[in-house]
């Protein structure tokens, strides 16, 4: 679905991505993981063309993705950018319609579409002439993930979509999901920070540091083959964390 030949990008000075080769399967989930700043936001956003590399090239279904191309490749591709990004002048409804408007679908066929993504998403449709603040914070990245399936794209690329969420909340909304994207059959890429949603979620692991690729791979291949030091590094911080909350417990 998506290629990356030795892609590199920086901001003023500082490189975000480096050299980077990397290939996306299609109907699979992709994870992209690793520490703050290590570049899986703006990676993400070359995937859709809002960041346009310096050098190295990013194709989608084959073609390049440019300045001039990305506008209408995003047309296939939903976007739940980090922390939801719903605009707060605008309803549930208005949020999720936004792409649809703009491309000049009848209002019936929004409405319809609405309410088949209330229910894929587990929305109350009682909730659709809400505004996003009049709703709890799994509430809006369900409406966010209804404005990012609205043209039914057949790629998916959600940036940290449970970030903000509580535990049990997010417990639930990453069951639901990895029900939808199976149901769906999209190709999706999930950008997170923690390493078991990563190996809940994901078919394929990519963990990142300082812009580039440490390891792709499955949860078992990270777990029992890693690449480098820090992949185990990576995977133990977290899980020593649980331990020693475990043992304060005991
Ligand atoms: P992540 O999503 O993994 O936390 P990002 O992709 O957001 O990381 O950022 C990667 C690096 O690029 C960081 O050092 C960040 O500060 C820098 N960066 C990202 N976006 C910009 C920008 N628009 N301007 C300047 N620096 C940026
Ligand atoms: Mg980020």
């Amino acid at each position: 679905m998506f290629e990356l030949e030795n892609v590199s990008k920086v901001f003023s000075g500082v490189a975000a991505i480096t050299d980077l080769d990397l290939s996306i399967e299609a109907g699979r989930t992709t994870v992209f993981i690793g520490p703050s700043g290590c570049g899986k936001s703006t990676l993400i956003r070359m995937l859709m063309g809002l960041i346009i590399p310096e050098s190295g090239v990013v194709r989608f279904e084959g073609q390049p993705v440019t300045a001039a191309s990305a506008l209408e490749q995003r047309r296939h591709m939903g976007y739940v950018i980090q922390g939801g990004g719903l605009f707060p002048h605008l309803t549930a409804r208005g949020n999720a319609a936004l792409m649809a408007r703009y491309l000049g679908w009848p209002e019936n066929k929004i409405a319809a579409r609405a309410v088949e993504l209330a229910e894929i998403t587990h929305l109350p449709t009682d909730l659709l002439d809400r505004y996003p603040i009049q709703l709890s914070g799994g509430q809006r990245q369900r409406v966010a993930l209804m404005r990012a399936l609205m043209l039914d794209p057949e790629v998916l690329l959600l940036d940290e979509p449970f970030g903000a969420l509580d535990p049990m909340v997010r417990d639930k909304l990453q069951t639901e999901l990895r029900e939808i994207f199976r149901d769906l059959g999209k190709t999706v890429v999930v950008v997170t920070q923690d390493i078991a949603e990563a190996a809940y979620l994901g078919d394929v692991i990519v963990l990142l540091r300082d812009g580039r690729i440490v390891q792709r791979g499955t949860i078992g291949e990270l777990v029992n083959h890693p690449a480098e030091d820090f992949v185990g590094q990576f995977i133990s911080a977290q899980r020593t964390l649980m331990d020693t909350l475990k043992d304060g417990a005991s």
